[in-house]
């Protein structure tokens, strides 16, 4: 992996405000997957692919990732990206909206990282709870949004997805088969991890 390239891409995102993974949710994810030892990882929200970049280091032998993304640009400058940094051959990426991709696939996963619309995280994590194998992971970024979803926030605007994001988390901290911890790195990481 050329990582002078993935830094300069980094930058580059970080200068044009594309919400790229931060370096403090990287670096627990960093650890999951070194505990893990993935071969197949599921990624909603590719952006300009600086997450699944980061993540395909970890990949073993014969490993990918399946990232998903409905920005027709994004999805371009990922391509572009990828190619740059040597790991086009680690990386499938789905154009196209997640809530119709997913149902499609019927792959099964070590790890999911969902990274979308908050609005969507209930469905995403039926979706990933489906696919995601025994002891797998399903990470949830931005979780926490602001504060809101642990607070008494009901602002018009928000409402929605807080409202989703406040689902999901109850869903993953009272279903007996996921064990959940919520970290404050980031905007907030829902790591749950699947007993069975
Ligand atoms: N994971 C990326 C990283 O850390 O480098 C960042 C992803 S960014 C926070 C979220 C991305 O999800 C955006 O590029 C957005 O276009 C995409 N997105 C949002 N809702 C989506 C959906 N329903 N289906 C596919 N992509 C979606």
């Amino acid at each position: 992996m050329n990582k002078q390239e993935l830094e300069k891409i980094k930058q580059k995102a970080l200068e044009n405000h594309v919400p790229i993974i931060m370096d403090d949710t990287l670096e627990v994810v960093d650890k999951i997957l070194t505990e893990i030892k993935p071969t197949r990882i599921l990624e909603i929200g590719t952006a300009v692919g600086y997450s699944a970049m980061c993540f395909s280091e970890y990949l073993q032998q014969g490993g990918k990732i399946d990232t998903i993304e409905r920005d027709t640009e994004r999805v371009a400058e990922a391509r572009i990206n990828i190619e740059k940094v040597g790991v086009a051959n680690l990386i499938n990426i789905y154009e196209g909206d997640a809530v119709e991709i997913l149902p499609t696939l019927n792959e099964k996963y070590d790890m999911v990282f969902i990274d979308a619309a908050k609005g969507k995280y209930p469905f995403f994590l039926r979706e990933a709870l489906r696919m995601i194998k025994p002891n797998g992971v399903i990470l949830a970024d931005n979780i926490l949004y602001k504060g809101y979803v642990m607070s008494d926030y009901n602002k018009h605007k928000q409402r929605t997805a807080v409202r989703n994001l406040r689902e999901y988390v109850k869903e993953v901290t009272e279903n007996p088969d996921i064990e959940t911890e919520i970290l404050e790195v980031g905007d907030g990481l829902a790591v749950s991890r699947i007993k069975k």
